[in-house]
């Protein structure tokens, strides 16, 4: 709707730079799959690449389909489902034993993690078309994206009646060796719902809305609405919708106890509340806070540790995967281990803090994973899990949670300021260092020197934020009213 009414308004820098990063990850993978008529047994390997912007990409998928191709690239389906008209490309259709096709899309999400307990199917991105799935270690991770862009592509083969019976579809995400399969039949009813669901009369604030080029526009129009949307995003406020209730002040007046507290706090732009009258935070003689940066699925390139007075990187900015980021984490580890030594030594207790511990937990894991044995200093899996279950790691997001409620969060960039902390880099975030590290890791000197200079700036001030909190809470983090009050 909002791309009718402002047709003059451009895509942001964010959203070019994510196409660009797609298209990249396209043709990466494009050039891995197989491409050359070789025999495969009796039959023949063919592989069509499609133009999915040609005027008749359509009927040419079909002429694909019917002439058998081992694989199909930029295959275009199209339909109409109750009046409503659909459209997807299939970045691949591979072609089963039994004349079928498996639709594959190629997505920069982190589709599985490596996972010891679990088992997937998954096919070898450079054996598509002639190999069968195998069963690898690694649990899925589901993007409804990907899982919408699958149903349309089956119900596109179902029509030209080449879908498979297992109803499976492939995603090569930012592991590109692998296109791990999934059952696809469980995205079909949201698919659905929202192929169907009416054209919406107004905007209504969603994730989305981040990094979308029609926020200027939109927002105006939410606020003048007292829209619920901009204090409960997505679905959140549906249950009170129901109930009639579709703005902010509607929520206060209805006195629903804590959700009608929490909006009245948002109202009055109040970052934090009390859930305790008193709050509180663990406390060791020697305190570290860590926090890991990486880039996309590729791994772990800066541990960075702040000890209360001292800011200490330990970086690399090439090598990502290879021993070089087993060294680095190495050494991490022993300084950690050195501190802890000490600190027991001189009969001090000693812990460490994170802020939201996945991307931590899981780095430490994979790191051990991958190296354990090959690089000297790497700590075993064992080790790692050791650590991260005893009572010196602690993640200050939990102990934030369990005391605190947020009416917009309680996010580190949140909870932070609420506590006096601020960053030098203010308007720094998750996608800028993705993009900073691109420069600082491939650019010449100057260039590479600033944007690595902003990422460990970044990177020491999410520690000292965390440090910032620790010390907030412990003080009763009287600045907040208590919620209800
Ligand atoms: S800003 Fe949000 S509501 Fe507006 S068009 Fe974008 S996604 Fe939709």
């Amino acid at each position: 709707m909002q791309r009718q009414r402002f047709p003059e308004v451009q895509p942001l820098e964010a959203t070019v730079q994510r196409r660009v990063r797609r298209q990249v990850g396209l043709s990466e993978v494009l050039n891995r799959v197989p491409v050359q008529p070789v025999k495969r047994g009796r039959v023949p390997f063919v592989r069509i690449d499609l133009d999915s912007a040609a005027e008749l990409a359509e009927f040419d998928t079909l002429e694909a389909l019917a002439v058998q191709a081992t694989l199909i690239t930029g295959a275009v389906f199209s339909g109409v489902l109750e009046g409503v008209e659909w459209q997807v490309t299939a970045d691949l259709l591979v072609r089963n034993a039994d004349g079928s096709y498996t639709p594959i899309m190629v997505s920069n999400h982190r589709v599985a993690r490596p996972n010891p307990h679990r088992t997937m199917l998954a096919l070898a991105t450079t054996r598509l078309g002639m190999g069968h799935a195998l069963e690898v270690h690694a649990a899925p991770r589901h993007h409804t994206i990907d899982g919408y862009r699958l149903t349309l592509a089956l119900m596109g083969l179902e029509a030209a009646g080449c879908a498979p019976s297992t109803n499976l579809g492939g995603v090569i995400g930012q592991d590109r060796e692998w296109a791990y399969l999934i059952d696809v039949s469980r995205y079909a009813p949201a698919t659905i719902r929202a192929l169907l669901k009416p054209p919406s009369t107004g905007p209504r604030r969603v994730k989305e809305c981040a990094s979308c080029r029609f926020w200027s526009h939109c927002e105006p129009e939410l606020r003048a609405a007292d829209d619920i949307s901009l204090f409960l995003s997505g679905d959140r406020a549906d249950i009170y919708r129901e109930q009639g209730i579709n703005t902010t002040q509607a929520l206060i007046d209805a006195s629903l106890g804590d959700i009608s507290h929490i909006a009245q706090a948002w109202r009055a732009e109040i970052p934090v509340l009390r859930r305790v009258a008193r709050t509180a935070a663990p406390r060791f003689d020697v305190e570290i806070d860590v926090d890991v940066e990486a880039y996309l699925d590729l791994g772990a390139y800066l541990w960075g540790t702040f000890d209360g007075e001292e800011y200490r990187p330990f970086v690399i900015w090439s090598g990502l995967g290879e021993a070089a980021e087993g060294e680095n984490f190495a050494k991490f580890w022993t300084w950690l281990r050195s501190r802890r030594d000490k600190a027991h030594q001189e009969g001090q207790t000693f812990g460490v803090f994170c802020y939201a511990s996945n991307g931590e937990n899981h780095w430490m894991l994979s790191t051990a994973r991958r190296f354990y044995g090959k690089v000297k200093g790497v700590p075993s899996e064992e080790e790692v899990r050791d650590f991260i279950s005893s009572d010196r790691w602690n993640d200050m997001f939990a102990v934030a949670r369990s005391q605190l409620v947020g009416p917009g969060g309680l996010g580190l960039k949140q909870l932070a300021p609420a506590a006096g902390f601020h960053w030098e880099e203010e308007d720094f975030a998750g996608e800028d260092s993705l993009h900073a590290f691109l420069i600082a890791a491939t650019t010449p000197d100057a260039e590479a020197e600033a944007a690595r200079a902003q990422l460990l700036s970044y990177n020491g001030d999410d520690c000292r934020a965390t440090a910032a909190i620790r010390h907030w809470l412990r003080q009763g983090a009287l600045s907040a009213p208590v919620l209800g009050s």
